[in-house]
């Protein structure tokens, strides 16, 4: 049976970052998070498994029973494997192995997009029914799918929703075709269209969107081809899927889903609520808590 005072520890590995906290059930948005950590992650192979060990410890307490660990990149759900993992070196590694072998903790791994989007379901009133979609903002774009709560993996990696091509002659991206929409409307675009448009590179994209609001035109243009892509691939998903809900989350979802919202929706064929994350940044961690008690759990009633 699992305990109402159980926990689990909840790891959200990015691209720079890495956030560890214990998750309970419960609260108003579905999940309280205990005793957040965050530091530069480590990149390489040895010092990535000795940070993650050491940060997972130094959480831990009595009431935690398992282990979530959201990583970005091509993570098979389905069959616990990673096959490629962007900036961080873990490819082809049996995480879930060696996290139980030296914590004793059983350790559940899903794509990072997935954490979030279970956390997000799991916080809205009318809870994760439906088919849900997620992207993600951030260094890259990524993605996931909740079909009535449950992960929807396709053939094992489906998600990859920065790989939506929405540019015949766009940049070359890290996939080797030109013109996904991660080459356009990531964190990483956001920062070549500033460069671009000859403004500071420090700027935030939040000061971005003070300007075009108090009239700046340059603003404006660049929040709008910033955002144009991103809204075509969104179109993209809600015609071969039909969700119920897309959500936009990551580091840079507010900013994105607000300059969505300058831009003329369709609203016809493509008319699905868009909603920005509630729980922001935090969700990754949430969901990865949440998704390591389910696990639990379910092997509890077994
Ligand atoms: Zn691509």
């Amino acid at each position: 049976m699992l305990r109402v005072a159980d926990t689990a520890i909840g790891v959200d590995v990015g691209g720079t970052r890495i956030r560890v906290a214990r998750i309970a059930r419960g609260g108003s948005l579905g999940g309280t998070l205990q005793d957040r950590v965050s530091e530069p992650v480590q990149q390489d192979r040895d010092g990535f498994s000795a940070q993650i060990i050491r940060l997972i410890n130094a959480a831990r307490n009595d009431s935690c029973r398992a282990v979530g660990i959201g990583i970005p990149g091509r993570i098979d759900g389905a069959a616990q494997t990673i096959e490629s993992a962007g900036y961080i070196d873990v490819a082809g590694m049996d995480l879930p192995t060696m996290i139980a072998r030296e914590t004793g903790l059983p350790t559940r791994i899903e794509n990072d997009a997935m954490m979030a989007l279970v956390a997000e379901g799991n916080a809205r009133p009318e809870g994760a029914t439906g088919l849900i979609m997620m992207l993600t903002v951030g260094t890259g774009i990524g993605g996931a799918t909740l079909e009535n709560g449950t992960p929807w993996y396709g053939g094992g990696i489906s998600g990859q929703f920065g790989h939506i091509v929405v540019s015949a002659d766009g940049p070359l991206c890290n996939c080797g075709r030109v013109g996904c929409v991660e080459t356009l409307s990531s964190g990483t675009a956001l920062g070549q269209l500033i460069t671009k448009a000859g403004l500071p590179d420090t700027i935030r994209a939040e000061e971005i969107h003070a300007r075009a609001l108090a009239g700046d035109d340059a603003a404006s243009d660049l929040l709008n081809e910033w955002a144009r892509p991103f809204l075509r691939a969104i179109e993209t998903l809600i015609s071969v899927a039909d969700p119920r809900l897309v959500i936009i989350g990551g580091g840079l979802g507010v900013d994105m889903t607000r300059a969505l919202e300058r831009l003329p929706r369709q609203d016809k064929w493509f008319n699905v609520p868009i909603e920005m994350a509630l729980l922001g940044d935090d969700a990754g961690v949430i969901g990865a808590g949440l998704c390591a008690l389910s696990a639990h759990a379910a092997t509890q009633s077994e």
